[in-house]
């Protein structure tokens, strides 16, 4: 999932020519004084803190001002705020509008439907959530065929828009539909879409890209920063990894396994942090290189939990035991391993030759690891 912060999102819409206010980036508060002193912003203007969570009009994230020196106040203001956990680098700094209404219009896929959906609403402004279930109108789209035109009209008629602001929005919807579907996007949503006169403007941009749509579209790999550095290198070798709070590691293979595994360990006071779930594989290589990034995200102490299928018990182990020479010194963790299933008893010779015991019971396994991660042990495995 990328998201994109308000002004890229901005940037997609111009190029639909979604309308939009005239802005700009500025990232100190000297910058955002002489965009309004060069007349790039005019004023009044808006001061928009650039996070990806929502809730920044209620949340101080958005500020007005009158002079250039008012924008540079309020942009010092919120660089210097942490918005839901968020630290702020960036505002976006606009024009202000005067807005006669806010209206609400987004397309995003209905999973139960399994297709996209176009909602719009006319109570905008408001986080859409707390818009009761009358207010919000849902319109199912056929994914070949696209937003069509009477489906727009029923749009522009649950907004209660005539005239020029009727057009406008006809117009606006076939843009928003053609960045919906040549964007791969998962959700495009404009909250507030503002009646301004005659004529409607994207005063908010939330724009989110389907993930396993990115090898058609480089040009949003620099935005993918929900990932951490370690989660980036993961993905290109194909491993799934997932970085928590935690300080406990575990290595299992299947989605179910692995959940039912961190949930086993939280209900037993350990903290899983690190997860990493092999998958079907029988390449020992592949283990090894999920078990140096493992080594790489400095657990305190790592749970190998492994149900041997197609990834069987043996390769699991080799791949295990190729891994633990090459561990830096200063990356080692004690180790809790528990392999069962198809070549266990293979495995568990591979793992007790390099002098790792495979434990059987669950419990027991979960108890010595969290005992271990809770003790703060020193390094010693696996070595
Ligand atoms: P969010 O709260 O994070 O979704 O941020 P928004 O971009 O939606 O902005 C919050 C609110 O600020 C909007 O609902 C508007 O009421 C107000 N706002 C934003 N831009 C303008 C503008 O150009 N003119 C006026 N009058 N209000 C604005
Ligand atoms: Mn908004």
């Amino acid at each position: 999932m990328v998201k994109l912060a308000e002004w890229r999102g901005k940037e997609v819409f111009r190029k639909y020519a979604v309308p939009l206010p005239r802005g700009a980036v500025a990232r100190s508060p000297a910058e955002a004084r002489s965009l309004v002193d060069s007349a790039a912003v005019p004023t009044p203007c808006v001061v928009k803190a650039q996070v990806l969570a929502g809730g920044r009009g209620k949340g101080g994230a958005v500020r007005f001002a009158d002079t250039a020196a008012q924008a540079e106040e309020a942009t010092r203001a919120i660089l210097g705020m942490e918005f839901k956990g968020e630290k702020v680098k960036e505002v976006l700094l606009e024009e202000k509008l005067p807005i006669a209404r806010e209206l609400y219009v987004s397309l995003t896929l209905d999973r139960s439907l399994r297709l996209p959906i176009l909602m719009v609403s006319a109570q905008g402004g408001v986080e859409i959530e707390s818009v009761a279930e009358g207010g919000l109108v849902k319109i199912p789209v056929h994914p070949f065929i696209g937003l069509a035109g009477y489906e727009r009209r029923q749009a522009v008629s649950a907004l209660g828009l005539s005239g020029a602001a009727a057009k406008s929005l006809d117009r606006l919807l076939s843009s928003l539909w053609r960045l919906f579907d040549e964007e791969d996007a998962e959700l495009v949503e404009i909250n507030p879409l503002a009646v301004v006169g005659d004529s409607l403007v994207a005063l908010d941009a939330k724009v989110i890209i389907e993930d396993d749509a990115s090898f058609r579209h480089p040009e949003y790999a620099e935005v993918r920063d929900d990932r951490t550095p370690l989660e980036e290198i993961a993905r290109e070798k194909d491993i799934a990894f997932v970085q928590l709070d935690g300080n406990i590691g575990v290595i299992a293979n299947g989605a179910g396994l692995t959940m039912a595994t961190l949930d086993v360990l939280q209900q037993s006071g350990g903290r899983p942090g690190v997860f990493l779930d092999l998958g079907g594989t029988d390449d020992p290589k592949k283990v090894t290189e999920a078990f140096l990034l493992m080594a790489m995200a400095k657990p305190k102490a790592v749970f190998l939990n492994i149900f041997g299928g197609v990834t069987r018990c043996d390769t699991v182990a080799n791949g295990l035991v190729a891994a633990m020479s090459q561990v830096p010194e200063g990356e080692r963790f004690p180790l809790v391993a528990r392999i069962r299933g198809n070549n266990e008893a293979e495995g568990t010779q591979i793992l007790e030759r390099a002098g790792v015991a495979s434990l059987k019971g669950l419990k027991e396994s979960v108890e010595k690891v969290v005992a271990l991660a809770n003790a703060g042990a020193p390094l010693a495995g696996p070595a």
